[in-house]
């Protein structure tokens, strides 16, 4: 069924059983990360196998962490769409823009795909309540997941968080506190309850089965080019979750004879009001620092110093891909055009890349004829309202 051989630890190497829970490294508190027998994996399996399959993350289930095809906790993850913006890529000066749209994810993000294998996870391994730090759209995710799952949940967000997040957890019937802070700070707050009451952490990161639902979208990209990976990949970073798993799809890849060792250049884009990893990037630096009085109109980019710092600026360095940040105006501003345009619903987030794509080509990092797959994280109808509306002044 599944190749699940062990975890392994990001940072120092240490390696540890996969059939019992774990949160961060004893050793040395970092991210561990999923190993599977890819060996065995590369004899047994056949790219050309999974074409046949549903458009569903659970398509890759012989590379994600589950036993048996009952435990799956299943909204319709996954096997989403890429779209290519020909009026918007025209109107940047590229031919080959492409969005992969995630936004039709259950709950309208892709923390879908996270929640997914980590709920899946988390239940087959015994847990019955669990707590989650977020800055907004992976609290609504938890929230469905448990649901479906019949497990109780206890939220943890910002109190400014968009409305539409608050409301998807209370509707769904989650323990929600809303937390005079940002991310980091719910993110502190849920971790000492949980050890209080026994609740499993699902802070992402802090257990080694969010990144395996998100690294499906490396899976997906691989599949949908033909096993020919574009040029760039341009990517809306919060926790980095995403970029780190997309990365690690590519190792998995690569170590299956799927694909050959050409790789995008990674992309990570963050707003100005809260750029952690585009700091250390320019810095040269291994980690990033915490970025003070964060503040942006993309919630998902409000992390202001991720867990997984170290894994992110490795793949932008293996990569030779980049970091930027763009401004809000520009964020909110670019929604307005995509919706305009080309009829896309972008969130906030996701309109962030192609505002980091006009940019790179302006500065010449991006050549006109380059493949760029832009992520589209999130539907724009969870947007907070209210922002200022440019076209509208
Ligand atoms: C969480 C989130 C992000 C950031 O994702 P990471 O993988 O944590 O970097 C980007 N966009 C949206 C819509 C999000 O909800
Ligand atoms: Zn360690």
């Amino acid at each position: 069924m599944t190749y699940l051989a062990h975890l392994e630890c990001s940072e120092c190497g240490q390696t540890f059983n996969a059939n019992v829970l774990h949160n961060l490294c004893p050793a040395c508190n970092s991210p561990l990360w999923a190993r599977y027998d890819l060996d065995r994996a590369r004899r047994e399996l056949d790219r050309d196998q999974f074409a046949a399959r549903p458009n569903s993350l659970w398509a890759w289930y012989e590379l994600l962490p589950i036993d048996h095809p009952a435990q799956r906790i299943d909204l319709g993850e996954g096997g989403t769409p890429l779209l290519r913006l020909d009026r918007i890529g025209e109107q940047l000066g590229t031919r080959e823009l492409w969005i992969k749209d995630e936004g039709r994810n259950p709950t309208g993000s892709f923390k879908a795909r996270g929640m997914a294998t980590a709920v899946t996870r988390a239940k087959a391994l015994g847990v019955k309540e669990f707590v989650v730090p977020t800055a907004g759209n992976a609290g609504g995710a938890a929230a469905a997941y448990a649901a479906r799952a019949g497990m109780a949940i206890h939220v943890y967000m910002p109190k400014d968080a968009p409305a539409a997040n608050i409301n998807e957890c209370r509707d769904v019937g989650a323990d929600v506190h809303l937390i005079d802070g940002l991310i980091n700070d719910a993110g502190r707050l849920a971790a000492a309850d949980a050890r209080e009451h026994g609740w499993f952490d699902l802070a992402t990161l802090k257990e080694p089965y969010r990144v395996e639902g998100k690294k499906t979208m490396g899976y997906e990209i691989a599949q949908d080019f033909d096993w020919q990976l574009p040029d760039v990949i341009v990517y809306p970073t919060g926790g980095g979750t995403g970029l780190i798993g997309i990365w690690k799809a590519f190792d998995e890849m690569e170590a299956l004879g799927w694909i050959d060792a050409k790789r995008p250049r990674m992309v990570a884009v963050q707003a100005e009001g809260c750029r952690p990893i585009v700091t250390a990037f320019e810095a040269q630096q291994a980690a990033s620092e915490l970025h003070q009085n964060a503040q942006t109109v993309a919630a998902g980019l409000r992390v202001p110093r991720p867990l997984g710092d170290r894994a992110i600026l490795r793949a932008l360095r293996e990569s030779h891909g980049t970091a930027l940040a763009v401004s809000d105006a520009d964020i909110v501003a670019t929604t307005q055009a995509v919706l305009r345009t080309e009829g896309v619903s972008m969130a906030f987030e996701g309109a962030a890349t192609l505002v980091a794509v006009r940019h790179l080509i302006q500065s010449g990092w991006l050549r006109p004829d380059e493949t760029i797959v832009c992520l589209n994280t999130g539907a724009g109808w969870k947007n907070p309202s209210g922002w200022k509306n440019p076209s509208r002044q």
